[in-house]
């Protein structure tokens, strides 16, 4: 492989493989690192039931597959390593692994985001057993049961509201003695009956084999322990993007990339797609969108640098 690129692509979720396929259909090789998990968060999944194009369910780490290939048959070029540090002070910008680095014309960032969890040994066994951070992914699989919901932002009472479609009861655990959230989404969850808030509520460990039988709960403030009879856990405590190998080199905020004009960075030439930079959709056919955006953007580019 040469180490200049005119496009290289840092992640190989949906958005960075959307973007990679664009990029090879219009004859620009791109490069593509693939990190410590190539395919992305989806490969962490079983059945993907929102991603248009599939009669049946398809898994996570299938599709996720068949668009790597995708990307390859039209010529891109994958790095299976971490990214360790960039450099986008000057041009051509470059981008070191352990191994070797590369220079490129321009730069697309998809390197995703991480669901924060709890770090109980029984919430990682059983995830994807009953366990998720995503009730727009998951909560179909909840319907005519009772869930449970950990966090007391607004992402945790959008999932509460969320879940209630499917659920017939949603408990929303607050660590604290009250809600983060804003009045008005806090005002949309009180009144709805399926809706029962638990302050000063923590889990100590998710009850189940091979699937959520339920809960053990305490009171952190009376230190008293109870059974919680749910078939399901939301944790929604927060995302981290995936930025710290970027240093100081762009702007970011709330460590998620800012953007303007929907792909471009604080650098001109340096593109971002899905989770990393997108705090609200998160879902993997918007950062297959924003991976598309991206590709179109930095060919944009490249045509306009003449490169
Ligand atoms: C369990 C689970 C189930 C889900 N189910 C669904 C679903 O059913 N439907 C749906 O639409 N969405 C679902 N989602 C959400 C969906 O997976 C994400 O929105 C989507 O994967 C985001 O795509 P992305 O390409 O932005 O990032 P990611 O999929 O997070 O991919 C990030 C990529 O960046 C790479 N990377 C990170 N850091 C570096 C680095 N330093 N150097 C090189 N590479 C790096 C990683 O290895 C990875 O390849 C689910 C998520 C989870 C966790």
């Amino acid at each position: 492989m040469s180490n200049h690129a005119k496009v290289a692509v840092i992640g190989s979720g949906p958005a960075g493989l959307t973007a990679a396929i664009y990029l090879a259909r219009a004859s620009l090789q791109p490069v593509v690192f693939s990190g410590a998990e190539p395919g992305g968060q989806l490969t962490t999944t079983t059945e993907v039931g929102n991603f248009p194009g599939f009669k049946e369910d398809i898994t996570g780490p299938e599709l996720m597959v068949n668009m790597r290939q995708q990307a390859e048959r039209f010529g891109t070029q994958f790095v299976d390593e971490v990214v360790e540090a960039v450099n986008f002070s000057g041009k051509p910008f470059t981008i070191k692994t352990k191994s070797q680095e590369v220079s490129s014309d321009s730069v697309i960032i998809a390197t995703g985001a991480s669901a924060k969890w709890l770090g109980l040994a029984s919430e990682q066994r059983l995830r994807g057993k009953g366990v998720s951070a995503c009730a727009t992914c998951d909560g179909y699989f909840f319907k005519e049961k009772e869930v449970a919901v950990v966090g007391g932002g607004d992402a945790a009472i959008e999932e509460a509201t969320f879940l209630t479609k499917f659920a017939t009861k949603v408990y929303v655990m607050v660590r604290k003695d009250e809600l983060r959230a804003s009045q008005i989404m806090q005002d949309r969850a009180n009144s709805d009956p399926k809706i029962e808030f638990l302050y000063n509520s923590e889990v100590v460990e998710v009850l189940g084999d091979n699937s959520v039988a339920g809960l053990k709960i305490k009171n952190n403030k009376s230190g008293e322990e109870k059974e919680l009879g749910v078939q399901g856990l939301f944790v929604a405590i927060g995302h981290k993007p995936n930025t710290e190998f970027l240093g100081d080199q762009l702007e970011l905020t709330k460590n998620y990339i800012k953007t303007t004009d929907n792909t471009k960075t604080s650098v001109a030439g340096v593109f971002t797609a899905g989770d990393v930079h997108d705090w609200r959709y998160k879902q993997a056919i918007t950062a297959a969108g924003f991976g598309c955006m991206a590709a179109l953007d930095a060919m944009k580019y490249l045509e306009q640098e003449k490169k």
